[in-house]
């Protein structure tokens, strides 16, 4: 009867997965391991994904024996459709064509790491390449070759795991994590994209292995970052990266910013719940990575801004211009791009105080221009910045804000149409300037060109060359030069 029982399940298991295998490729690679009288499962993420019904980008398929002879037979197969890429070092094959992406490799026996620069030397069997994984849902393999076509094998109990939403090392944290370190930092990235709990033991196992992500590459830290700031409640990835210690060994300034101080009983928020809460929130309304990263270290320089005094309580005098000038220095240790992506999340940190101070006091004409030249077509990602720094869980402080807001939106859009600001170049240019006044490279061609952005962003003057042109003369004359004056 038990028999039975079990060979019935098995039966509903197998035929579940066959069910699954609707991707085209599957049959091609069967019906080619079938005349080759080979084993190969397709194995780890892509299984995962396909029981959460999760869109998955790349499958991976394991071969017992040659991952690239397999690789190679489904290419020439597929014919012309297809773009094979061998890496012999690693015995992997890759597989593309316009709509998917197979990565083709031989069952291994030693430590599991996809794209390692280690070459892999030893073969093994599909158990040998399963333990070798990270956690127990990634553990996961089904059966590609005749007669066990949709067999799932799940070792380590995945599939449990999976129903359960954990995540769970497959042999002892600490064997698992000493092979890799960076795994620990893939348990806190799963565990936040797909909203599973980290299970206790491997929870603790990070705790006790967290300063072995030193030897992990700053590269591989930061795609794991990234990935966790890509996903819908990052918050609960940086937590997680908080309390296991392993947030203070690639990213120490967050780390700081956790904890209140109180003076004469007057505490100030904690600007890490604060950050991140700011980084939920722009997650609400931008897929924009760089956005998030702004949103995420906008106060980054709080702690070395920061005092007390009787009159003013808590303040933080210049937190935006000295987190800006911080920030190449984050990117360069995380290996972050130092181009114009970084420029962009320094330019919002130093402004996002802006709009702001604009909200809080009646909008002027003029400081809307300058609002709009100084942040250029990046206005709209600032105001969005804006709007999710505002936190305070007073709901009338946080509706006032919310409706200066949008009034300073209005503006902007009222400004933008009149004057043309966000892309503004002044219609004088230094040049001009030197040409008129027969002058050289010198400081006061630097007064006078800015004296007319001034005059133009305060609204004295309007923006086009008519104008400027008569404020150029106007200026030069007031410091005693004339249309091709030669006596400097
Ligand atoms: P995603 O593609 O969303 O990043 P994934 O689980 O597919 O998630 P990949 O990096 O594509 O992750 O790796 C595919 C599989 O390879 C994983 O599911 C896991 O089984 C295994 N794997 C990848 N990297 C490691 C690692 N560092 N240690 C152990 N196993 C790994
Ligand atoms: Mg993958």
């Amino acid at each position: 009867m038990i028999k039975f029982i079990i060979t019935l399940s098995l039966i509903i298991i197998k035929s579940r997965m066959e069910k699954y295998l609707t991707h085209p490729v599957f049959q091609f690679v069967s019906e080619i391991i079938n005349s080759e009288r080979k084993q190969a499962y397709v194995v780890g993420g892509y299984v995962r994904d396909l029981l959460l019904e999760r869109q998955s980008k790349d499958i991976d398929i394991v071969v017992v024996g040659s991952g690239i002879e397999l690789a190679k037979k489904v290419a020439d197969y597929l014919g012309k459709k297809t773009k094979l890429s061998v890496y012999k070092n690693f015995g992997t094959a890759l597989l593309k064509t316009d709509e998917w992406e197979i990565e083709f490799v031989g069952a291994r026996k030693e430590s599991y790491r996809k794209h390692s620069r280690k070459p892999i030397v030893e073969d093994g069997t599909l158990d040998d390449d399963l333990r070798r994984r990270d956690f127990t849902v990634n553990a996961l393999a089904i059966a590609l070759h005749k007669n066990k076509y949709g067999k799932l094998l799940d070792p380590f109990n995945g599939i449990k795991d999976l129903k359960n939403r954990i995540i769970r090392t497959p042999l002892e944290p600490a064997v698992t994590f000493s092979d890799d370190p960076l795994r620990m930092l893939r348990a806190i990235r799963f565990a936040t994209q797909l909203k599973f709990r980290i299970e206790n033991n491997t929870y603790e196992g990070i705790k006790a292995s967290a300063g072995r992500i030193n030897i992990v590459s700053k590269e591989r830290i930061s795609d794991e970052l990234n990935k966790i700031i890509m996903s819908q409640k990052p918050s609960y990835g940086f937590i997680l990266l908080e309390n296991s210690g392993l947030l203070n060994y690639f990213l120490a300034q967050l780390a700081k910013l956790k904890g209140v101080e109180a003076q004469n009983g007057i505490g100030h928020k904690d600007i890490f719940y604060h950050s991140i809460e700011v980084l939920d929130n722009i997650c609400e309304h931008s897929e924009n990575l760089w956005l998030r990263w702004a949103a995420l270290l906008h106060d980054i320089a709080k702690p070395m801004t920061k005092k007390f005094t009787k009159e003013n309580g808590w303040t933080f005098y210049g937190h935006e211009y000295h987190g800006a000038r911080m920030l190449p220095g984050i990117f360069s240790s995380l290996r972050l791009p130092l181009n114009e992506n970084m420029k962009y999340v320094e330019k919002l940190i130093g402004l996002h105080l802006r709009p702001i101070s604009l909200a809080e006091e009646t909008v002027t004409d003029s400081a809307i221009r300058r609002l709009l030249f100084d942040a250029g077509d990046d206005i709209d990602d600032l105001m969005l910045l804006a709007e999710a720094d505002i936190t305070s869980k007073n709901e009338l402080k946080v509706e006032t804000y919310l409706n200066n807001f949008k009034l300073v939106r209005k503006k902007l859009l009222e400004v933008e149409q009149r004057d043309a600001i966000r892309n503004f170049k002044p219609p004088i240019s230094g040049e001009d300037i030197m040409k008129t006044f027969n002058l050289p490279p010198c400081k006061t061609v630097g007064i006078i060109k800015y004296s007319i952005k001034d005059a133009i962003l305060d609204g004295i003057i309007a923006n086009n060359r008519e104008e400027a042109y008569e404020l150029m003369l106007k200026k030069g004359k007031e410091l005693g030069y004339h249309l091709g004056t030669k006596n400097h």
